[in-house]
């Protein structure tokens, strides 16, 4: 039977409880121990899939093709583990579960209330993630703040969880905020104490308090949340804002985390090394020898989880190429009628990310044409490859109001369709293109460059394709249909061949990147970025030689042991 570790949250929401959560995993995976990762969602939808990324941020997928918290995004890039459906639990899950077996009569005519059938439910899943897996530890992150209405449930079946397999088989670690008082110029506990008291006046005493602060906690501060929270004060975790996140592991283990863990749950304490991690992560994300400049074109730039994977993905691509990427992000809305390309000074990529809706497209299409044009090296994603494909359609092969039927119906040129099996959906839950599926890339592509096999699997999640009838006009007229399924039926990669690195995919890469091993799509977007701003790449058609010049050569060998 695997320990349970339960994280909680309290004061405030965003002290990044999935951070800290994949940042113990990580620790602990360190020591060869098996970890599993699940987050437990007090709101009532099924998943998140049908919310809007200004209420929940990005839509994480797993290969299994949840569409689940980008809690799990953070769990899947700091350790080993990948996650799934059983990963997600949320409020709507469980409830839906009781409400069809009172329906079916399997409660035999008894009243059916939170306490106990929902809370069993919620105890039943969390079982269920090691059900048919062998796991030291499963970690569980209760969402919300402790003292929330929703959250109250999945606490209560958090505590009787642990009465039901004793203390040395759980432990509970609460997230909290130390501020920072300026006007009196001290490090505030009382919120710390207040949430503390919040969580055991519903029986539960946590075991380590992970304390989030701007400044360092000094010994007398952790000494007095220690004796008015009730732990030691080895227990007592200073969580600093740190310049990565990447660095959190190492942070929560210089201060011993781990031994307490271990001590508490009767593990035997082995000292795991993040030497690794440290020397390919961290350093190179604290103290890159370049950088470089990417755009990022889409319609929740002001909001920072929209985009979440890819940002992150593209600081991975950065410390695979020893450079720190410094993001622009540009609202597609705000370039929609302008002229100048001002704002795309000193840029040297563009990025598109995938979106639902009209709002924006136009400003995509714009970006887009402005890098197939300057021949700015050009990663677009799902909608991006979308737009990809509506840009090229209108300017290049002389379709004029050419477009995708999610956005315009009547287009003369609907080179984006809904495929037949899509056309009669009516529920929006979990009824796109979800999940991995396979893909082929063609040789002498910038696709097998950068994966250099013939074939992958990426995580999909959308409705509308690429229109097959379109595909000899393209090729004609200069586009490399890169990747393909393997029935020969979906178009999945797209590039052009008269561009230094033009690039759009209908999956979504940035799911499966890592800071220690970059999605290659991410990794040579970035080094073709570099390779523009260095000048090495003129902004002519003679890009293409120069790419093949030795030293590109010899990179690409590096590179390719590297991540063969
Ligand atoms: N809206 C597009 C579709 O449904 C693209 C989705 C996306 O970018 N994730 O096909």
């Amino acid at each position: 039977m695997p320990k349970h570790i339960f994280v909680t949250g309290g004061v405030v929401s965003s002290l990044g409880k999935g951070i800290a959560s994949a940042s113990i995993a990580k620790i602990l995976e360190a020591k060869g121990l098996k970890v599993a990762i699940q987050k437990l969602d007090p709101y009532l939808n099924v998943d998140p899939g049908t919310m809007n990324p200004y209420q929940h941020g990005e839509v994480y997928v797993t290969d299994d093709g949840a569409e689940t918290d980008l809690d799990l995004g953070h769990y899947e890039r700091f350790t080993h583990s990948a996650y799934g459906r059983e990963n997600n639990v949320t409020s709507g899950q469980i409830y839906y579960s009781v409400i069809t077996k009172e329906r079916h009569g399997d409660y035999l005519g008894g009243t059916v209330q939170v306490v106990p059938h929902i809370t069993n439910a919620i105890k039943e899943r969390i079982r269920e993630v090691s059900r048919n897996k062998r796991y030291d530890i499963v970690i569980s992150e209760v969402g919300g703040t402790a003292g929330d209405i929703e959250s109250l449930p999945f606490l209560e079946a958090t505590r009787q969880f642990r009465h039901e397999v004793g203390r040395e088989n759980s432990l509970f670690i609460h997230l909290t905020l130390v501020p920072f008082i300026r006007a009196a110029g001290e490090l505030k506990t009382k919120p710390t104490q207040h949430s503390v008291g919040t969580l055991r006046e519903i029986g539960i005493q946590p075991d380590i308090l992970i304390c989030r602060t701007e400044k360092k906690l000094e010994q007398p501060v952790k000494e007095k949340i220690a004796l008015f929270c009730n732990v030691e004060p080895e227990a007592v975790i200073e969580g600093r804002d740190a310049e990565s996140i990447y660095e959190i592991p190492l942070m929560f283990k210089e201060q011993g985390i781990d031994k307490v863990i271990c001590q508490k749950l009767k593990i035997e304490y082995k000292a795991g090394s993040l030497h690794e991690w440290r020397r390919n992560v961290v350093q190179k994300a604290l103290r890159p020898k370049h950088s470089v400049k990417i755009a990022v074109v889409g319609k929740y730039i002001e909001l920072q989880d929209a985009y979440k994977s890819i940002y992150e993905s593209l600081k991975h691509g950065g410390i695979a190429n020893d450079s720190e990427v410094v993001i622009k992000k540009i609202n597609a809305e705000k370039i929609e009628n302008t002229r100048s390309f001002d704002q795309f000074k000193g840029i040297s990529g563009i990025l598109v990310p995938g979106g639902f809706g009209d709002r924006g497209v136009e400003g995509k299409l714009k970006a887009i044409q402005y890098a197939r044009e300057k021949k700015i090296p050009f990663f677009g994603i799902c909608l991006g490859m979308q737009c990809a494909a509506i840009e090229f359609a209108r300017n290049v092969v002389d379709m004029k109001g050419a477009h995708s039927t999610e956005f315009n119906k009547k287009t003369p040129y609907p080179v984006i369709s809904l495929l037949e099996e899509q056309q009669n959906v009516k529920d929006m839950g979990g009824t796109m293109r979800l999940g991995a599926y396979p893909c082929q890339i063609k040789k002498e592509t910038w696709a097998y460059k950068a994966y250099k096999v013939d074939e992958i699997t990426e995580r999909h999640r959308h409705r509308y394709e690429f229109n097959n009838e379109y595909r000899d006009k393209f090729q004609k007229a200069g586009m490399r249909l890169s990747g393909i399924s393997p029935n020969g039926k979906l178009v999945e990669m797209i590039e052009l061949e008269d561009h230094p690195w033009f690039l759009a995919v209908q999956f979504h890469p940035e799911f499966k990147s890592k800071p220690d091993k970059a999605h290659p799509l991410f990794r040579e977007f970035v080094r073709h970025a570099l390779l523009y701003q260095e000048k090495i790449l003129p902004e002519s058609m003679d890009a293409l030689n120069v790419i093949n010049s030795e030293k590109e050569k010899n990179f690409e060998q590096g590179q390719g042991e590297k991540h063969a």
